[in-house]
């Protein structure tokens, strides 16, 4: 069975308590939009809050450490984030990826301890603008998606996978339906090919990258697009809700 559209939004490093309230508007605008599931992640600080006051949507993290305790000091273990109320992590995000050098090895290690703590992962992938002038962007998604997925039995409702080319995040540019429903094929056929016609089937493919309430319509009907990780237009429930409805 095909599962809903799914459209995150990723607060990324915005959002004292105050936006809580967003939080709430978006919760109760989802209510009345049941044919698309709605999530946020947003920052460690407001999981816990927004998962009391923002009760039908999903709220996630947007990272978590490998291990479950111990000496880390400043690190958020899966188990933690489950027990604030997280439902699920971003993994591999690509800011990950470079501010902090998150290897393939890494990222897959953290989805491993998510789902061992009862998490759902969104698992991040995208090529730079130079990867991409190369012809080198199928390659470099596809090689990058085997190392970091983690290996799971039934993967359709626990693994949502998120291209996002980095050139497209934060930019205002966004990569072409032609361009998308390339690589969306390409995932989805290295996604059968790890877990199965059947189950690799039902993954949902999620595009993220200047998601904005007027260009999604055009984005979520492409093939395989099965919905949105949206970051700047995420942070208000205006925005973010302009695009759900667009799924
Ligand atoms: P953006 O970010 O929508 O602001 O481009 C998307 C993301 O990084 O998840």
């Amino acid at each position: 069975m095909a599962l809903r559209p799914y459209i995150v939004g990723n607060w990324k490093m915005n959002g004292t308590r105050a936006m809580l309230s967003e939080a709430r508007a978006i919760d109760r605008a989802a209510q009345r939009h049941m044919k698309v599931e709605v999530a946020i992640a947003p920052p460690y600080t407001l999981i816990h809050a927004a998962h009391r006051e923002a009760e039908q949507i999903g709220i996630g993290a947007q990272d978590c450490h490998p291990g479950e305790d111990g000496a880390f000091t400043g690190d958020i273990s899966a188990p933690m984030l489950a027990d604030a109320g997280a439902k699920f992590v971003i993994l591999g995000h690509s800011e990950r990826r470079e501010c902090h050098g998150e290897s393939n090895e890494l990222v897959r290690s953290k989805a491993e301890a998510a789902l061992k703590a009862g998490m759902r992962v969104i698992m991040c992938c995208g090529e730079s603008a130079s990867t991409r002038d190369a012809g080198k962007a199928v390659k470099f998604v596809t090689d990058q998606l085997r190392a970091s997925l983690p290996e799971i039995e039934d993967p359709d409702n626990l693994l949502t996978v998120a291209y996002e080319p980095i050139w497209a995040i934060g930019t205002g540019n966004t990569a072409t339906v032609a361009d998308i429903e390339e690589m969306h094929r390409a995932i989805r056929a290295l996604l059968v090919e790890l877990y199965g016609a059947e189950k690799g089937a039902e993954i949902r493919i999620l595009y993220g990258g200047s998601v904005k309430p007027d260009n999604a319509r055009e984005i979520l009907a492409a093939d395989e697009v099965g919905g949105a990780l949206v970051g700047g237009a995420s942070l208000t429930a205006d925005s973010f809700m302009g695009i759900a409805l667009a799924a």
